[in-house]
């Protein structure tokens, strides 16, 4: 369209520019022709001007027509035909035009390929004729048209031109706007699979990198507030369930606790009714005794256990010699054992490891204690102590009596004991010694025993 305003305005103004030159041009030679006329006239004795037109006027259009190579006709101020340079040519209707000739006005119309111009004559400013020049302007007319017939070429060129820079730049600019359109969408939806940056290296390109960038940090930020989510939940329902097992526990302790005092008070009750009966005060003492040491142990472990638990315990590890310190234990039990005819045997490596010496001995302690109190008469206990895959590998077992299918899930449970009756049974060792190993880093396991009896396994890291 601007090609087309613009050719139109160009071929316009050459048009116009056309015109006003051949105006000029045949104006000129109509004051020429003036002046020839008067010089000629001048040379001759006849008096007046308009007869001397009329007289001389075949000769003078000849000459007119030889020195401007253009038809020439003159007229009288009466509008009548003086002569004609090309007598037979077809003549024209001029009648309009040579009314406003006779009034001193130039003036012409364009008859196909020629430009009929009237122009008046001049004799000391006073008019005496029409001379009219018949002038081609077949040259000019092919000027315009060529110059038109290359608009012509131009505009198309252009127009074609156009489309194909549409087609092949604006096109695939307008697709990857599309593209991203649709992957801010998907973005919105959140739906981030399948987003990819376009390959580009404009600025289209790099908005597409940063919606890139930007859907992939959104949606590693919901991932992690989504595993954080989990987090609070699994923390949540964790905190419930230590709700509940803090209301057992306490429920626990104090059952366990009102059973030894229960019997304490029996006994010295039985002491102030009795005090004569010494036989009585004697087994009434043992049994005080025995209830408050049951009471001591269990203060102590329900302490422990309670801070292994709920805060910090505070642990201090050094390099022990695992051996050793199994070998010791070993023999401090060992009289213990052969009260009960059992025999204890040892298998242990030279290993060393990073704990709290006294916490590993309390572990060792309750779990061979433990193989002492559940054994037969005359049974055996093996402990031993190697390296394996990278861990010290502890194992204690025992001919004892057992523990049930049924009660191994629940046996580092605080308090829970396979026979409430047994003697000296509180059910807080094992749940002290799991708490225990796992704070230092170990774990325990109750293996299965492919022989009668009971198999422990505890493994720490080298
Ligand atoms: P406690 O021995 O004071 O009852 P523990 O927590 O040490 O408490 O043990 C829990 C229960 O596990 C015991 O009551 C007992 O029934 C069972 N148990 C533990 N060690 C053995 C073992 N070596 N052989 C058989 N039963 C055992």
């Amino acid at each position: 369209m601007t090609v087309m305003a613009l050719s139109f305005l160009i071929l316009s103004g050459v048009k116009n520019n056309q015109i006003r030159q051949n105006e000029t041009y045949l104006t000129e030679q109509g004051v020429i022709a003036g002046n020839y006329i008067k010089q000629m006239y001048l040379m001759e004795s006849v008096k007046d001007p308009e007869v001397f037109v009329k007289e001389r006027g075949t000769e003078l259009v000849k000459r007119f027509e030889m020195l401007t190579q253009m038809q020439v006709v003159l007229y009288d101020m009466n509008g009548e035909e003086v002569a004609d340079s090309i007598p037979l040519a077809a003549k024209t209707d001029i009648k309009e035009l040579l009314h406003y000739a006779l009034k001193d006005i130039n003036t012409y119309t364009l008859e196909g390929d020629t430009m009929i111009f009237l122009a008046p004559l001049h004799n000391s400013g006073k008019q005496i004729g029409v001379v009219q020049f018949n002038y081609s302007i077949q040259k000019d007319r092919l000027f315009y048209e060529k110059l038109e017939q290359l608009f012509w070429y131009a505009g198309i060129f252009i127009f074609i031109s156009c489309f194909l820079c549409g087609y092949f730049y604006i096109n695939p600019i307008t697709k990857g706007i599309l593209n991203l359109k649709h992957t801010a969408q998907r973005i919105e939806e959140g739906d981030y699979s399948d987003i990819k940056p376009l390959k580009r290296r404009d600025e289209l390109g790099d908005l597409s990198r940063n919606i890139y960038y930007m859907g992939n940090r959104i949606k590693n930020q919901l991932e992690e507030m989504k595993a954080e989510q989990d987090n609070l939940k699994m923390a949540v329902e964790k905190l419930e369930i230590l709700g509940v097992q803090q209301k057992q526990f306490i429920g626990n302790v104090t059952h366990e606790f009102k059973t030894p005092l229960t019997v304490i008070k029996a006994y010295a009750d039985l002491m102030n009714l009795y005090q004569d009966d010494p036989k009585l005060l004697e087994e009434a003492k043992g049994n005080i005794d025995t209830e408050i040491s049951k009471l001591t142990t269990m203060i102590d472990q329900v302490l422990t256990l309670s801070a292994l638990e709920n805060y910090n315990f505070e642990f201090h590890p050094e390099q022990i010699a695992l051996d050793l310190v199994m070998k010791e234990i070993c023999d401090r039990l060992m009289s213990k054992a052969k009260q009960h005819n059992i025999t204890l045997h040892m298998e242990l490596d030279q290993i060393t490891i990073l704990a709290d010496k006294e916490r590993m001995s309390q572990v060792f302690i309750n779990l061979i204690d433990n193989a002492i109190k559940y054994n037969k008469e005359e049974g055996h206990i093996w402990v031993s102590l190697n390296e394996n895959m990278g861990e010290a590998c502890i194992q204690i077992k025992d001919t004892g009596i057992g523990i049930p299918e049924e009660a191994r899930d629940k046996i580092f449970t605080p308090f829970y004991t396979v026979n409430k009756a047994y003697p000296g049974s509180t059910g807080l060792g094992l749940a002290l010694v799991w708490e225990l190993v796992k704070k230092q880093g170990g774990r325990i396991e109750l293996l299965e025993n492919p022989e009668e009896g009971t198999l422990f396994e505890i493994r720490y890291p080298l």
